[in-house]
């Protein structure tokens, strides 16, 4: 027969009702946590002999034996996949600790300008991309952790590397506004379509394949919006295809 509601009587289906929703979400509360409890254990155990077998991959490349042209570039190959895997592994902890609700912050008061200028030294490193720097106030400060804020600037600026032609520049800006400070990490990169604008900070959201050859996990976007929630400030996005891309972070100046 078809499903009746006794309206004469609601409070006791009513309340049968609620009882069921709230038998259903614990369910699912504790389904959650479960899941969430298996993807840190296992992330946790691949970690470790992960980080092993890079150490010796990278060992054996720095002080091996002669090797030949075809083992080094077998052993580099290798050893760029497990350091890329434990680096995956570490978001999904990361995320995982987000989730419950244990992920801490250190929060302590930092120069924008200092940070920004650290930074960036750490990218030349590994890049040769071109990055200025803009700033028009040098003593701005926020609170934050500081190797979480890092994260996050790394993160940006090896996205708008990676998503940029080596001839455009990316710009960085800081400023102060409406008491927030503001840093704006500017490409001039392949850009994002707007109805994808939202959802790249989704965990795994990755746009099509073509402009993926890069390589990625479509995590880092999701752990930098985390990360800066996290310590109180927001990130967003504004892009036009073919013209490039700004993440804007704000933060409380203190
Ligand atoms: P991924 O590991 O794929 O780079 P992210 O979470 O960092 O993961 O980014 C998600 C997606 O957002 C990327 O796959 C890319 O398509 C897009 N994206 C991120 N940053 C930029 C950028 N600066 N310019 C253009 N597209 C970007």
């Amino acid at each position: 027969g078809e499903a009746h509601f006794n309206l004469e009587n609601p409070p006791s289906e009513v309340k049968e009702l609620a009882e069921t929703f709230e038998k259903m979400l614990l369910r699912l509360s504790q389904s959650w946590e479960h899941q969430r409890q298996l993807l840190s254990n296992v992330s946790h155990e691949l970690r470790t002999p992960l980080t092993i077998i890079c150490g010796y991959l990278e060992s054996t490349l720095r002080r091996g034996p002669n090797l030949t042209e075809i083992q080094r570039e077998a052993l580099t190959t290798a050893a760029s996949e497990a350091d890329r895997t434990v680096q995956l592994l570490q978001d999904l902890l990361d995320l995982a600790r987000a989730d419950s609700g244990a992920m801490h912050f250190q929060l302590e008061k930092i120069d924008v300008h200092e940070l920004i200028t650290e930074v960036v030294a750490m990218t030349k490193q590994y890049s040769n991309h071109q990055i200025i720097f803009e700033s028009n106030k040098s003593n701005l400060e926020i609170a934050v952790d500081k190797n979480r804020c890092k994260q996050v600037l790394l993160n940006l600026i090896d996205n708008a590397i990676k998503y940029s032609a080596s001839e455009y520049p990316i710009t960085i800006k800081s400023y102060l506004q409406d008491s927030l400070v503001i840093i704006e990490i500017c490409d001039r990169g392949v850009g994002i379509p707007l109805q994808q604008q939202a959802r790249i900070f989704e965990r795994f959201h990755r746009l099509d394949e073509a402009r993926n050859r890069a390589g990625g996990t479509g995590l880092g976007l999701s752990i930098v919006k985390t990360l800066v929630e996290g310590m109180g400030g927001k990130i967003s996005v504004q892009s036009q295809l073919e013209k490039g891309s700004t993440f804007t972070l704000k933060f409380p100046g203190v």
